[in-house]
């Protein structure tokens, strides 16, 4: 007899026993039968053709359908099928025809099964990558969400809050203005209670703004005034407005006049001022009182450095890029003060965040290098601020603005 005659005669037998064998309920067995009445199809095929191939178009059916769960499970579902298949073919054989008819049945069948084998490997595989990228778009899509609504939350929570605070400053004001029409002086208990108010709506007005500064940042919203401005003036602003701190804290600020800090660069003073305050209030509160700081810098090629020094507390390796990120504080948030340089007095853990924000929206870096972090020894931390010079502001409108300034310079 033929090998396809042959192939035909067990087929009954052959559906039979691979359906007991296989399906378990009673509605699955129906649709697994005509899915191996389809595998039989495919087989005889194959020995017909001698082309292996006809085997895979089920195959890649099977790995399309399988289930989540098949999908999650570790083991390969179709591979385990396929073997099954194999298994209760060679049986059948055996038990249906002589040995030699047998073994010539189960010689054409071995390409199709080895391909079977091959392939079935290859979609589960393939299925399985794709399910996992797709749980990954997910997951990562429900971070973004979930990222975007904490920005949102920020954006909507500090705008709400910044009107009843200019209320409370509002009240406060004309309460002001009452003592002092009464006569009562500036230590008079009254006007003590009203500049606690004060300092406290000073504080919260600067959480707020970090907040929205943050959200900006985080929406790619932040816009920047860029002007002419010169690094040495930023410094010596900050030199005055930080004095009462560092005599508090019984620190030294040194300042060096380094190359570049002299040459006119245009950028936004407001925030490049909020970027080194930052800096520079953190170098505060993180040196112990009588430390030292120190800010120094260079001049690079289309670049200017400016470079703070503490004697400070210091960083640990592994988070000087934890710093830089949104609610990046270290340490112990119990500790958490909202002292502006009382030593370790952390705050939000927003200012350096929003520093490497502004810095970045300028085209620049910033950067921490330190030994690591030591309460006792302190072993000081270096920050580092890159800032491309730019003798144009890089719009047209400023440029017209600033038209007379630029040419000035470039006649010098
Ligand atoms: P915070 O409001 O907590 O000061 P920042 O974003 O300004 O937030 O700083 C994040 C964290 O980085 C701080 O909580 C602190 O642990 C660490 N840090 C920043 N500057 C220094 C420094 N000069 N020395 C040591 N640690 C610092």
């Amino acid at each position: 007899m033929q090998i396809l005659d042959l192939l035909h005669s067990i087929r009954p037998v052959w559906v039979t026993r691979t359906v007991q064998a296989l399906a378990r309920g009673v509605g699955v067995r129906d649709d697994f039968r005509d899915q191996l009445e389809r595998f039989f199809d495919l087989m005889e095929q194959v020995v017909e053709t001698g082309d292996p191939a006809w085997i895979e178009s089920i195959l890649s059916d099977w790995a399309a359908s399988l289930t989540q769960s098949d999908l999650e499970e570790g083991q390969s579902q179709i591979i385990r099928l396929v073997t099954q298949i194999f298994d209760i073919t060679h049986q059948v054989c055996m038990d249906n025809l002589p040995l030699a008819e047998a073994a010539e049945v189960m010689g054409a069948v071995i390409p199709c099964f080895s391909n079977a084998f091959e392939k079935a490997s290859q979609f589960e595989m393939q299925a399985r990558v794709a399910y996992i990228s797709n749980q990954l778009n997910q997951v990562q899509q429900t971070l973004e969400r979930l990222d975007r609504s904490k920005s949102d939350f920020i954006a909507i929570a500090a705008h709400e809050l910044r009107t009843p605070l200019t209320l409370v400053d509002g009240y406060a004001s004309m309460l002001r203005e009452m003592i002092n029409q009464r006569g009562a002086g500036e230590d008079s208990s009254e006007a003590m209670l009203l500049n606690g108010i004060n300092n406290g709506t000073r504080r919260l007005r600067t959480i707020i703004d970090d907040m929205i500064d943050v959200s900006l940042i985080d929406n790619s919203l932040l816009s920047l005034n860029f002007q002419p401005l010169w690094i040495n003036r930023l410094l010596s602003v900050l030199e005055l407005e930080l004095a009462p701190y560092i005599d508090e804290r019984r620190q030294s600020l040194e300042i060096q006049d380094f190359p570049g800090s002299r040459e006119m660069t245009f950028g936004d003073p407001e925030r490049l001022l909020q970027v080194l305050r930052n800096v520079l209030l953190n170098a505060i509160k993180y040196t112990p009182d009588q430390g030292k700081i120190r800010i120094e810098g260079r001049k690079l090629p289309g670049f200017i450095e400016v470079i703070v020094c503490d004697t400070g507390i210091g960083i640990d390796n592994e988070d000087q890029q934890i710093i830089f990120e949104k609610f990046g504080r270290l340490g112990n948030t119990a500790l958490h003060s909202s002292g502006k340089t009382k030593f370790k007095g952390g705050g939000p853990g927003l200012g350096l965040h929003i520093a490497k924000g502004i810095i970045e929206a300028h085209g620049g870096a910033i950067w921490v290098e330190s030994p690591g972090y030591d309460e006792v020894k302190c072993p000081g931390s270096i920050f580092h601020v890159l800032l491309p010079l730019r003798s144009e502001p890089p719009d047209d409108k400023t440029a017209k603005l600033f038209a007379s300034l630029v040419q000035n310079k470039s006649n010098q």
